[in-house]
């Protein structure tokens, strides 16, 4: 065994040598000689067996925010850390909630009374599926109510398609409206329905969308089956957290603090219509009954029968939903290992560890992960090689319902964060499949491409980076996204400028379902256990080239890249209203800011041959941290000013997908010509900030030169 491993060891020793041009970057010769020996152990500590007895361990039992269920789990996250040497924290939270899934009852009463399924059913093969604690399906967040009434069927419900019906004169006013999953975030089928006048939002997955026409079904494939439900939050508020405590932390309800929270009823944005999701048999039910006009081309779905738009009068569904809400204690779980020379500066992992059901792919996938990177980074402390800046690993609660244990931490500790937070990795369901992608603010692009050329896939001579390439066709630049909303990274990018990155394995999944399990991560999701492991390995060495390079690998110049591709976008889109626009003023600063950041890269790697005072550094280091602050505006966007980021932001419209300068795309969207010139000062100031920084570090580092 030992020999064994021993030879594995030099073979990948030996392939990250080999590309060590690109990994140290930021690093002078002395700090490279440490860096080297711990990432040779971060990538050959992790073991896959430890991954999957941390990931059955997390997914024994369905965990839902504010269940005792999930305080199992959290108490299973802090001893692990706690054991493997970190300091642990456990800050809790008051927060807004559904107290549980509720009473849901969905059924036709006319032509005939038929109750429908709204619930996976059992699957002999996947003893997960019998335990009686799996709740039926529900969205979190739903109106409460007992409406009866005849049924519109909406495609995706996007904002495109409530108009569409409207040009073709359908109303969907006292009508309980059928919505397809896919196309925009849920919560705004139901936003759009109630805004249409309907009584009642059920949202079910077509096949089309997941389902036979795509592969076989669970438990025979990795598609839905014709019961599997997508439970989800429908909250959009224009802020994200604790929906009565926004901008300030939930901070518990016992205990001297003085918190202001809002009653529920001043709160005007929650949905008041009965909303819920339902499989594609349920569906069927329904829509083989409609009467009405065919559906447009593009709405037809995947069950075997012509769509339409309407179901008539001698159709009629009663959907009835109670909900009861009120606070609910959530904890986040936080350990930390402290820096040893620069322990203000911070680098923060996270992955939420609340779930709809089991959750083994979302999300503990990533959580499994982050406690085998716990126990690693615990193993080499032992051994003395301690990070120089301090890694917290987070454990975030309530992501489920709409971001809350992250934000609620975020907006606790706002002002330390944005003094000490280097940088922000998120890891939701990281480990999930076989395909590698990621999505990153503009400056860590260049530090996730380069890791990615250090480390193994699995067992594999070849890394991650030449998978991940091969499997995109081998693109001249590598395909990382452009970072939006989703996920806990949200309140630290668009919050409060804190340079994030998601990154992750994955393929397909039985999204927020039933089904969601060991037994499906174990058949279908990685049975060779390859995501863990490589994940572990990747965040590790990444965390770990931010914590002891000499000088932040932070890239600048890639801020200017990326913003002239997106005013290319959004001269675009202003052009369509306002035909002379021209984003040439704030190109010339982002012109600029690239010159400069290019003049920053080189001037730092001279400046790392010569020995430099580690006032001068420290100095250096902290303008590096604080960059990504500059796109931070206090008034926010006028679709809501929780979100201050200038640079990034989730899209208003749809809530999952990214916008890129939102300020200029919101006030395009409303074709506000009028807006422009503000819009305009307030990107250049923001950029003009940026570029006085870059400037400013580049003379520090020519003193150093
Ligand atoms: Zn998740």
């Amino acid at each position: 065994m030992r020999i064994f491993k021993w030879s594995k060891f030099f073979i990948l020793f030996f392939l990250y040598v080999d590309v060590q041009g690109q990994s140290f970057i930021g690093f002078n010769s002395k700090a490279i000689d440490v860096q080297k020996e711990m990432e040779s152990l971060i990538i050959n500590l992790p073991k896959s067996e430890i991954f999957k007895k941390h990931l059955e361990a997390l997914t024994k039992e369905p965990h839902l925010a504010g269940t005792p269920a999930n305080k199992r789990v959290a108490d299973y996250i802090s001893k692990t850390m706690l054991d493997a040497g970190l300091q642990v924290e456990r800050p809790p939270y008051d927060i807004y909630l559904p107290l549980n899934a509720g009473k849901i009852s969905l059924e036709i009463v006319l032509p005939y009374r038929k109750p429908l399924n709204i619930k996976e059913n059992i699957e002999q093969e996947d003893a997960f599926s019998t335990n009686p604690a799996i709740s039926h399906g529900w969205n979190s967040f739903s109106g409460n109510g007992d409406v009866m009434a005849e049924v519109v069927y909406v495609n995706y419900g996007t904002k495109e398609d409530f108009e569409k019906l409207a040009s073709l004169g359908v109303s969907v006013k006292g009508k309980i409206v059928l919505a397809r999953y896919g196309g925009n975030f849920r919560g705004y089928k139901a936003k759009y329905a109630e805004a249409y006048g309907a009584l009642g939002c059920i949202i079910f997955t077509d096949p089309e969308d997941s389902g036979y026409m795509r592969g076989l079904v669970y438990p025979e494939g990795t598609f839905y089956s014709p019961s599997t439900i997508q439970r989800g939050s429908l909250l959009t508020l224009d802020y994200t957290g604790d929906p009565l405590t926004p901008f300030e932390p939930a901070l518990p309800l016992t205990g001297n603090n003085s918190v202001k929270r809002l009653k529920p009823e001043d709160v005007k944005d929650f949905h008041t219509i009965p909303t819920t999701p339902i499989g594609y048999e349920s569906a069927q039910e329904i829509l083989k009954l409609m009467k009405g006009k065919p559906v447009p081309e593009a709405w037809q779905g995947g069950l075997p029968f012509t769509y339409r738009l309407e179901g008539g009068a001698d159709l009629k569904v009663r959907l009835m939903v109670e909900q009861p809400k009120g606070i609910v204690r959530i904890e986040d779980v936080i350990g930390t290992i402290e820096g040893t020379d620069f322990p203000d500066d911070w680098i923060i992992l996270g992955c939420h560890y609340d779930a709809w059901e089991f959750g083994a792919s979302d999300p503990n996938s990533g959580t499994a992960m982050l406690l085998t990177l716990s126990e690693v980074l615990g193993e080499m402390a032992k051994k003395g090689l301690k990070p120089k800046r301090t890694i917290k690993i987070a454990h975030w609660d309530a992501e489920e319902h709409g971001i809350l244990g992250s934000t609620e931490w975020v907006e606790q500790y706002r002002s330390e964060l944005s003094k000490n937070a280097v940088a922000y990795f998120n890891a939701d369901g990281a480990c999930s499949g076989l395909s590698f992608g990621g999505s990153s603010s503009p400056s860590l692009k260049s530090l996730m491409i380069n890791a990615t050329k250090s480390v193994p896939y699995g067992d594999l001579k070849e890394t991650i980076f030449e998978k991940w390439m091969a499997a995109s066709g081998n693109p001249a630049t590598p395909p990382v996204g452009n970072l939006g909303g989703g996920s806990d990274h949200l309140p630290f990018y668009a919050h409060i400028g804190i340079p994030s990155l998601s990154a992750g394995m994955g393929g397909p999944t039985l999204y927020h379902s039933g089904y969601d399990d060991f037994h499906w991560y174990m058949k279908f999701g990685d049975p060779g256990l390859v995501s863990g492991v490589t994940i572990t390995r990747l965040m590790g060495v990444m965390a770990l080239r931010l914590a002891n390079s000499t000088i932040l690998p932070l890239d600048p110049a890639q801020y200017g890249k990326d913003l002239n591709t997106h005013l290319d976008n959004v001269q675009k889109e202003i052009k369509k209203f306002s035909p002379t626009y021209s984003v040439s003023k704030l190109k010339l600063i982002t012109d600029e800011i690239t010159k400069n950041g290019e003049l920053f890269l080189k001037l730092r790697d001279q400046v790392l041959l010569k020995s430099l005072n580690s006032a001068s550094l420290l100095a250096i280091n902290s303008r590096i941290k604080w960059l990504e602050r500059a796109f931070i505006d206090e008034k926010g966007m006028d679709y809501g000013a929780w979100y201050k980021s200038l640079y990034a932001s989730s899209d208003p419209y749809s809530g999952y997908a990214s916008w890129m300068l939102p300020g200029f795309l919101y006030l395009a969207s409303n074709k506000e010509t009028e807006k422009i010139a503000e819009w305009e000062d307030r990107y250049a100031k923001s950029f003009q900030q940026l570029n006085e920084e870059i400037k400013v570090i580049n003379e520090l580092l020519k003193k150093g030169k």
